[in-house]
């Protein structure tokens, strides 16, 4: 999502004639975007800001500096107390503002700082900005927000609450993003699975998207266990331009800890989700996040996470230690020893690690679609996912970027696969 908010903000920029530049030296303007959701990378924006500061220090002119996103709605003008070079501070709901905002501080030189929560404001404005992107495979918001509240995570203290964006305003930027060459779209939402627009749900705005003919790939992250209805379970059975890949953050295997957490979910739900999800597309492959660690965990409630773990089988995941963040309820928990969570978090990883490459090595010698996306630095290697957004690396270099090719793949290593295309 920041990726998406980012090249936002880059559009709104060069409405007001600011352009990129290459060298850190030459820019009259930074903008962090900038993400909550651990401690270390709230610490990494400030050692970052202090890095930009010291090669400024002997520079007669100072760049305007602007700290957005998450950091910058969760500290709000405690940044100004933190770090003297940041001018501005905006939150991931208020950058459509940053064309004012930056016009203020020019005329006035004071510090601003602007935290407003108010999402649909901020759609309907930046709909007046086209968006500039012109990858392949693009990322596009649809949700914002979370009511669930998992007492560990920052998100509805930092994006707000859940907001759906209208389905015209989504198809219109989906259309002009085609303009741009866009072929595959991955639908965003801190809850995305919870979309709901008057009598628009996810699969019916699928649907929708699906319509429109030069979109050849639907993918959508992140969602929600609790928020799938049957029609977003049953899109998977005849809806080919849905992927057979899904992210479906589950946290850990063990129902003590789960309620601990306010999930909403026991394993037991999760595990029946996935196997009606395996009914409706047998091809399905699941993705996860997962935190160790977290107030309460015993062995034995880690042993049930990596017990889920063997059951699901996951292609791949994303596991992190807990993070404590200022302000959530488990702040105040009592804390698991950092060395027992290092240990688990290992462990864990080892296990997905060691699903993630019997999965690469299961397609070799198989063939894969491939949507094609850039040639590589290489030139002679086309870079591009399939239908699970396994990485390919294809050999040659005479393909068209956006189209789909039969991929024959000969190896792997952990992150990728590698292959030629495949003429029968
Ligand atoms: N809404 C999604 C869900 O409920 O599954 C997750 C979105 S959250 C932005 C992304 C991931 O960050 C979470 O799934 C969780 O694993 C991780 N995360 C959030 N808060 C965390 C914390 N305090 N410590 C460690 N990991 C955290
Ligand atoms: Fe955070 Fe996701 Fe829980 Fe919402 S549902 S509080 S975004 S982890």
């Amino acid at each position: 999502m920041n990726e998406y908010d980012s090249n936002r903000i880059s559009d709104l920029m060069s409405s007001i004639n600011y352009k990129k530049v290459s060298e850190i030296e030459s820019a009259d303007c930074f903008i962090f975007n900038t993400c909550h959701i651990r401690e270390k990378a709230t610490q990494k924006v400030y050692s970052d800001i202090g890095k930009i500061k010291k090669i400024f220090r002997n520079k007669k002119n100072k760049p305007i500096f602007i700290l957005a996103g998450c950091v910058a709605q969760a500290e709000s003008s405690i940044v100004f107390e933190k770090s003297d070079f940041v001018d501005i501070v905006v939150g991931p709901q208020a950058y459509h503002k940053l064309p004012t905002l930056i016009k203020n501080y020019e005329a006035n030189e004071e510090n601003i700082s602007n935290t407003d929560l108010d999402v649909s404001d901020k759609f309907s404005s930046l709909e007046n900005y086209k968006n500039s992107c012109s990858k392949i495979s693009t990322f596009i918001t649809i949700q914002e927000g979370c009511d669930k509240f998992c007492k560990f995570c920052v998100v509805p203290y930092t994006r707000g609450p859940e907001f759906s964006r209208n389905p015209d305003q989504i198809l219109n930027e989906i259309k002009s993003l085609v303009k741009n060459g866009t072929k595959e779209i991955t639908l965003l939402g801190q809850n995305v699975s919870g979309y709901k627009y008057h009598d628009i749900n996810l699969s019916k705005l699928i649907n929708l998207i699906a319509s429109i003919q030069e979109i050849k790939r639907i993918r959508f992250t992140t969602s929600h266990p609790k928020d799938f209805d049957e029609d977003l379970i049953n899109i998977f059975k005849y809806q080919e331009k849905l992927m057979p890949q899904l992210h479906l953050p589950v946290q850990s295997g063990s129902n003590k800890i789960l309620e601990l957490m306010n999930r909403k979910h026991t394993r037991e739900f999760y595990l029946e989700l996935i196997e009606k999800f395996k009914n409706a597309r047998n091809s399905i492959e699941f993705s996860s996040d997962f935190i160790v660690g977290y107030p309460g965990e015993t062995d034995k409630d880690f042993a049930d996470t990596l017990d889920l773990i063997d059951q699901v089988k996951f292609s791949n995941s994303y596991s992190f230690i807990y993070s404590q963040r200022p302000g959530t309820p488990a702040v105040d928990y009592e804390q698991i020893p950092t060395e027992i969570a290092q240990n688990r978090l290992e462990l864990l990883q080892k296990k997905l690690f060691d699903l993630q490459i019997k999965f690469n090595e299961s397609k070799i010698n198989t063939k894969s679609k491939v949507l094609l996306e850039n040639i590589t630095t290489k030139g002679d290697q086309f870079f591009g996912r399939n239908e699970h957004m396994q990485a390919v690396f294809v050999n040659g270099n005479n393909f068209i970027p956006g189209s789909i090719a039969d991929v024959r793949i000969q190896s792997c290593n952990k992150n990728n696969l590698f292959g030629i295309i495949s003429n029968n």
